[in-house]
């Protein structure tokens, strides 16, 4: 529908179009170099605006636009490698017609040398308290200039083996907070059921820290851990010295990749494994359930629940 073509000299120009069905809209690039891998390609998108950034050789050709019409969070890229070809599919959130892909941003259709290229990585991050077990109160420090992160570093990722590699005096930037729970979500509160899969643990830190301070109503608070081994689990000995602590907290880890001696539970998130896990104080008691994961384990897990006839209002879930 739209093709855009450069001249410029450097590699061989790259150029894109676009196509659509009814839910999806593929952006293909064109790179007519043979050597392109996922490696290559950065993709980028929030609400409408949407970036491609695609390393070839030393320079970086660059996809910027505000697109016409809302997408989905999630998307896929594919390499078509013998030809240089990338196909981005993005999913429409309404099944309509697009008249056009949307408005180019700077630098859109454009191929520089990499050397000028500044590529703004932004990764959400979750703060938590230093400990699951500090008294439950906030550190004292001067001007509470402190604040804690649990980061997994994924040797393959694009940001955080960057992360693991800053120095003291080197800087990253830091927004303003942003989320949507409410601590009213809370009020009158008797069971709160929280399901984290991986590093989804650590919205879980400060309101389990809260919930057990500050809500006299609460009767049983209960965590069901997910993740691959045993080795994965992060602050198993905090979690098993709450319970000791506290008698209104239980935790439950379930490894999807366990060694054969694990006795414990296993598999992925399940209704079998969720009706079991979620049993109320009592049958009318007001009920909150958190889960936090990799995408598909909070997607499956909210059908889940759904099922089990939770209703939106008892479920928070906390996404991207
Ligand atoms: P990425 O480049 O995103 O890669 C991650 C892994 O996926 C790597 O192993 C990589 O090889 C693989 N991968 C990447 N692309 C592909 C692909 N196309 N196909 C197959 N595999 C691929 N993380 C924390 O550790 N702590 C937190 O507190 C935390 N809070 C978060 C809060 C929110 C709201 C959200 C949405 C996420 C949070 N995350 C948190 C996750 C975090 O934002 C990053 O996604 C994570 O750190 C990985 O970033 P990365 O750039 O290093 O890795
Ligand atoms: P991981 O790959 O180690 O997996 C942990 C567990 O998640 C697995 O044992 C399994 O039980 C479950 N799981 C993984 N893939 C699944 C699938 N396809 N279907 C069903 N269950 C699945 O997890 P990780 O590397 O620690 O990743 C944690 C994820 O949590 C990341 O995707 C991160 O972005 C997300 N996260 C989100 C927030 C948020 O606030 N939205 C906060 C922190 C982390």
């Amino acid at each position: 529908q739209a093709t855009d073509t450069l001249a410029r000299e450097g590699p061989s120009s790259p150029s894109y179009d676009w196509f659509q069905t009814d839910s999806l809209v593929t952006i293909v690039v064109y790179t007519k170099q043979k050597d392109i891998t996922l490696d290559s390609v950065i993709v980028d998108h929030q609400d409408d605006s949407f970036r491609a950034e695609t390393i070839i050789k030393d320079y970086s050709y660059l996809i910027n636009i505000e697109l016409s019409h809302a997408v989905q969070g999630d998307f896929s890229v594919r390499i078509v490698e013998n030809v240089g070809k990338i196909e981005i599919v993005l999913k429409k959130k309404e099944n309509t017609s697009w008249k056009c892909l949307g408005h180019p941003l700077e630098n859109h259709n454009s191929l520089v040398p990499k050397k000028d290229a500044d590529t703004e990585i932004v990764k959400p991050y979750t703060p938590v308290s230093d400990s699951l077990l500090s008294e439950f109160k906030e550190p004292a420090l001067p001007n509470n200039k402190y604040i804690y992160f649990l980061i997994k570093i994924y040797p393959a990722g694009l940001f955080t083996p960057e992360l693991d590699h800053l120095q003291i005096g080197d800087f990253v930037f830091v927004s303003n907070p942003e989320g949507n729970f409410k601590t009213s979500q809370f009020q009158e509160l008797e069971d709160l059921f929280l399901l984290a899969a991986g590093t989804g643990f650590t919205p879980m830190v400060k309101l389990l820290n809260y919930a057990l301070t500050n809500i006299p109503s609460l009767r049983k608070v209960k965590l069901m851990f997910f993740n691959k081994t045993e080795d994965d689990i992060i602050w198993r000995s905090h979690l098993e010295e709450l319970t000791f602590k506290d008698k209104r907290f239980d935790v439950e880890f379930v490894l999807s990749a366990p060694i054969s001696e694990w006795n414990g539970k296993q598999g992925h998130v399940s209704p079998a494994l969720l009706s079991e896990f979620l049993k109320r104080s009592s049958d009318k008691s007001k009920v909150l359930i958190c889960i936090c994961g990799p995408t598909p384990f909070t997607e499956q897990g909210i059908k889940f629940l759904h099922e089990l006839n939770f209703s939106k209002d008892e479920i928070h879930s906390f996404t991207a």
